[in-house]
């Protein structure tokens, strides 16, 4: 079990017998202690583990703000807006359009290969096995083919592309 799932089970099993006032202060002592950090969106305030990036609440970051792409810097605009496109005609056939998706990189086939989280205002879906098949994602795994082609992702890595205006 990893650590994460150790602390997000202890405190699930603390909280789940307390009342509203000892669940806070459960959770304020996981903060300090640094297990856990409190999203700052006023209308979350939603707990995380202190590995994740984006609040599992409203999927937005720490500081509790939408969030803005992040992409690595040697990819240029060109192969960047490909990708953005090749996302938004996916989802306008499927909607809704999420705010936001996120990619992982652990192993696999570039960046075809990279976890795939979808970022919803007030919820984050994991898309089991991702963009990896070529056959289904055509022009979302030709665009993540064309970064990988750029430049391989390092284990870690970390894209996100903001669809929503
Ligand atoms: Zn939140």
């Amino acid at each position: 079990m990893s650590e994460a799932e150790v602390v997000t089970r202890v405190i699930a099993r603390l909280v789940a017998d307390a009342d509203d006032r000892q669940a806070h202060i459960l959770h304020e002592l996981a903060c300090s202690a640094g297990y856990l950090w409190a999203c700052a969106n006023t209308d979350c305030s939603s707990y995380n583990y202190r590995g994740l990036r984006y609040c599992t609440g409203c999927g937005w970051g720490r500081e509790g703000k939408p969030v803005g792409d992040i992409h690595p810097s040697m990819y240029t605009e060109g192969r960047w807006t490909r990708l953005r496109r090749a996302l938004v005609k996916h989802y306008a056939a499927d909607a809704p359009l999420p705010d936001a998706v996120v990619f992982d990189y652990w192993g696999g086939p570039g960046w075809r290969g990279a976890e795939v989280t979808e970022m919803y205002g007030g919820t984050t879906k994991e898309i089991t096995g991702g963009f990896r098949d070529r056959d289904r994602f055509g022009d979302i795994a030709a665009a993540l083919d064309s970064l990988t082609r750029w430049s391989k992702p390092s284990y870690g890595g970390h894209i996100r592309v903001v669809l929503a205006p």
